[in-house]
């Protein structure tokens, strides 16, 4: 069986911020010492009924870092040290910038951690605290020098648009920040208002900027990263090259995965499964749901068109053995004409402007099909 990737939530914070529907809460020291050993076994088990190896590892959440170096150390030489000769060629940590342990990435690094995921969402502090997030600017510029110190140079900072009271300035200052810290990778998501959370509750009052300034701020935001030699590889996502995520690229490319943890999904066999978002039930036994097959031509296309090397006619023939359908083709047609898709020999992709109203243009590309 080929490597796949391996997930595994951790469904820790510090707190709650106001935006955040991630499945997450705060927790004392025995639970998180339970769930490191649960997760240790799950993983144990999935190695031993499906024989998979991983060659790239994501810690994600909630915040990994919050379980603990401990905890994040047991699991991690479970996870490198039974992977059958498999390399692991990244192996990603999210941390949170404004609690972290002394000598924390130091044991990462130990592990075999070679990527540091953190949330600046904003270089601006009064934007960071709209957001709810504790802590500042400055713990950020801590956290990446401490990482780099311990031998872990390959940082991602996430950004957020869309904050209250962002403006084009400010972004810049954000922006700015994250090349000044050298990092090679960075994310930048609109803010969405998730049903369930405290600020869809108080949406009217938030003074978000409205959708022309958001399709603004995120062309800006593309603008000024492709400017500074960061390429747009996906929708929110930008590298400098070579430092494209290679775990969330087989999301993108609808290749296979394990998650293990509450909340956490998996695509394995051709098959999808999911834990559910309980951390009790998960450190219970909980096994996995089935979730149905996955990997057909229209959920491989609706992934595919995320990135910016689209929907690829000479890769869809070796994944499904036929090529793209010629209704695809010809709406990809219709949409070249609006400036949000490229259509040519090479297949389809969407442009800048399209990634806007990503959600319609892939509707309208897969309708009929
Ligand atoms: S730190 Fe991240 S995962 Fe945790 S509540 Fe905030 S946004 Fe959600």
């Amino acid at each position: 069986m080929n490597p796949v990737g391996l997930y595994i939530h951790f469904p820790f914070c510090v707190s709650k911020c106001p935006y955040c529907d991630f499945y997450s809460q705060t927790a004392g020291d025995g639970v998180k010492a339970a769930y490191a050993e649960a997760v240790v076994n799950t993983l144990r088990g999935i190695r031993k009924e499906r024989g998979v190896s991983f060659d790239t590892v994501y810690f994600g959440g909630g915040t990994p870092s919050v379980a603990g170096a401990e905890n994040i150390r047991k699991i991690a030489e479970c996870v490198t040290s039974e992977n059958g000769g498999q390399t692991i060629s990244e192996f990603t940590v999210e941390c949170n910038p404004s609690f972290i342990e002394d000598g924390f990435f130091r044991v990462l690094y130990d592990c075999g951690v070679n990527r540091i995921s953190m949330g600046l969402q904003s270089a601006v502090d009064s934007e960071r605290a709209a957001l709810g997030r504790r802590g500042t600017v400055a713990d950020v510029s801590k956290a990446v020098f401490a990482a780099k110190t311990a031998g872990i140079t390959n940082i991602s900072l996430d950004l957020m648009l869309g904050i209250p009271g962002q403006t084009l300035k400010s972004l810049e200052k954000s922006v700015a920040f994250c090349l000044d810290s050298g990092a090679s990778h960075v994310s930048a998501y609109l803010l969405k208002i998730e049903e369930g959370t405290p600020f869809y509750e108080r949406r009217e009052k938030l003074r978000l900027p409205d959708e022309e300034e958001c399709s603004e701020l995120y062309l800006r935001a593309c603008e000024l990263l492709s400017g500074c030699g960061f390429s747009q590889y996906e929708i929110s996502n930008f590298a400098k090259p070579g430092f494209e995520s290679r775990h969330n690229l087989k999301y993108w490319k609808c290749q296979e995965y394990a998650g293990i943890g509450p909340s956490a999904h998996s695509f394995l066999s051709g098959k999808r499964f999911y834990y559910r978002r309980d951390l009790n039930a998960f450190l219970n036994g909980d096994l996995p749901k089935p979730d149905g097959n996955g990997g057909d031509f229209e959920e491989y296309a609706m992934l595919r068109l995320r990135l910016s090397d689209g929907l690829v006619e000479k890769e869809v023939i070796k994944r499904f053995g036929f090529p793209i359908p010629e209704k695809m083709k010809e709406a990809a047609k219709r949409l070249c004409g609006m400036g949000v898709v490229i259509y040519d020999l090479k297949g389809i992709r969407i442009t800048r402007k399209g990634f806007l109203l990503s959600n319609s243009v892939i509707s309208e590309l897969l309708m009929n099909l």
